[in-house]
């Protein structure tokens, strides 16, 4: 029997979109299935309002330095149900803008949810439809699990939907979500609590940027609650109280649970088909992004990779290239940059000193310092920058930085990372000035060296790109 479609999409968020697209310039006949708004996480619910809300809270700490540089009668009230309005209107414009890009594309758009009832078919809606491929793009959302009560508290989706400052907030978590939204909120106004169970926020990250980012949240006036467990969320009459696990009680009027998202896997056939799934759910797929199941391939948070749009992005165009163009596209998810919008912000690429010290010798340069501008204007606000540079072959490993701007000049220096530039090459590149990002150009002496001796076999292998 004729297939209805080369490719069926379920989910239109980042990733399913630009596999859609990238399948249908090759000439497929592509259909997207997607019962929620065009845009997916990123866009509705995620990266994108969350800038926007971030700009925002940006603002105040711009009105305060103004005054360091000679302006006057610069004040201001947040009336956050203008920026909500504002926001919603970004949003429907992106949204049209994908729906626009989809439909000129030549994708067909089916607004519904879609149902696996084969390798090769899906049920949409009233519609049964075979297709040569099915890629699963279907995301993921917040996870409640962690503790008792999570329920009960916002997550990341309501938090972008609020439309008044509340007077104080506790977040529950030590990740992404939760610094970037201790940090926009506590911008806005709100006395917050951040409370995790590590000793500092950012697990994963390189340390120095984690100790760093736990000075700068406190400097801003968040409450830094570390190192303790947690029992359960209630809610009071007042508000909400978290018990934690050595019986101490955190309260506030707000709560936000940040403890991670778990991937939108079940309910739609794929456990029927045998689609293998992690112990998180997520989908299980290798390098080409193929899962288990002959002619069923998945890219972006529903999958075992890093939840990041970019990474999602990327896949679903190599998916595109290798399944409908004329050459094998895959991506490589080992150097990967990301970002954490805080105030100020982090960036970082490649290995962290501890990974990296595991693997071989290695050399650290470093600088910390007080931006021309903050100093000027009289703020505390420091800038710190580390590269992580193999002790033997000068290559650059890891790049690492928290201050402003970091997510501008680390993407840039994430193509030299990729291409291997060495300790050298940064030596030999002639700065850009007065700029903060200069400063990556200009550390001469290592602050300390890690080992000596002949690479392993680990280190060799992560040089081989
Ligand atoms: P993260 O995985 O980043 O953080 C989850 C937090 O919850 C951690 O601090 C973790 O603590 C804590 N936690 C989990 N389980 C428990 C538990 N049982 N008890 C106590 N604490 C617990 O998840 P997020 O929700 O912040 O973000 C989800 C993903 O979304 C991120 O991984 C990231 O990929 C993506 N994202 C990316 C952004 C960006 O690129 N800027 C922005 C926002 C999200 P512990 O570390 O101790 O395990």
């Amino acid at each position: 029997m004729a297939y209805d479609f080369d490719l069926i999409v379920i989910g239109a968020g980042s990733g399913g979109i630009a596999a859609a697209r990238g399948a249908a310039a090759y000439g497929a006949r592509v259909l997207v299935a997607e019962a929620d708004r065009l845009g997916g996480t990123c866009v509705i619910r995620g990266c994108v309002p969350k800038k926007l809300m971030m700009y925002a809270a940006g603002f105040s700490q711009a009105l305060l330095e103004a005054a360091g540089f000679g302006w006057t009668g610069v004040a201001g009230r947040f009336e956050m149900a203008r920026w909500a309005d504002a926001k919603a209107a970004e949003i429907d414009r992106l949204e049209d803008i994908y729906r626009r890009l989809l439909t000129e594309s030549g994708v067909e758009i089916a607004p519904a949810r879609a149902r696996l009832v084969g390798p090769d078919t899906v049920e949409i809606g009233e519609r049964e439809l075979r297709a040569g491929r099915v890629l699963i793009a279907t995301g993921g959302a917040p996870a409640h699990e962690a503790l008792p009560g999570l329920e009960l508290a916002m997550s990341s989706n309501e938090v972008l939907n609020l439309r008044q400052v509340p007077s104080s907030l506790l977040i529950v978590g030590g990740g992404y979500i939760a610094v970037e939204f201790a940090s926009i909120l506590a911008g806005l106004g709100a006395q917050v609590a951040l409370a995790f169970r590590d000793t500092l926020p950012l697990r994963g990250f390189d340390n120095d940027l984690r100790v760093r980012l736990a000075l700068a949240l406190a400097d801003r006036g968040i409450k830094l609650a570390a190192g303790v467990g947690f029992r359960s969320l209630e809610r009071s009459a007042a508000g909400y109280l978290l018990n934690r696990a050595d019986g101490s009680v955190l309260s506030a009027e707000a709560a936000l649970n940040a403890t991670g998202r778990r991937p939108n896997t079940a309910g739609f056939g794929l456990e029927q088909l045998g689609v293998h799934t992690d112990a998180r759910g997520a989908i299980v797929v290798d390098a080409d992004s193929r899962t288990n199941v002959t002619g069923i391939w998945a890219i972006g948070d529903a999958t075992n990779r890093k939840n990041l749009t970019p990474v999602a992005v990327a896949d679903g165009r190599a998916f595109a290239d290798t399944e409908f163009g004329r050459w094998r596209a895959r991506v490589d998810h080992r150097n990967v940059a990301s970002a954490v919008f805080t105030d100020p912000p982090i960036a970082t690429v490649g290995l962290s000193e501890a990974d990296a010290v595991m693997l071989g010798p290695v050399d650290v340069y470093e600088t910390d310092f007080r931006p021309l501008k903050t100093a000027f204007a009289g703020g505390s606000a420091r800038t710190y920058m580390k590269l992580v540079v193999d002790g033997l072959s000068d290559r650059v490993l890891g790049i690492h930085m928290i201050g402003t701007d970091a997510p501008e000049i680390v993407q840039a220096l994430a193509v030299a990372l990729t291409c291997g530039a060495t300790k050298r090459d940064f030596d030999g590149t002639v700065a850009v000035h007065p700029t903060t990002a200069e400063e990556f150009v200009l550390m001469r002496e290592p602050s300390r060296r890690h080992g000596t001796g002949t690479p392993s076999p680990a280190s060799a292998a992560h040089n081989a790109v």
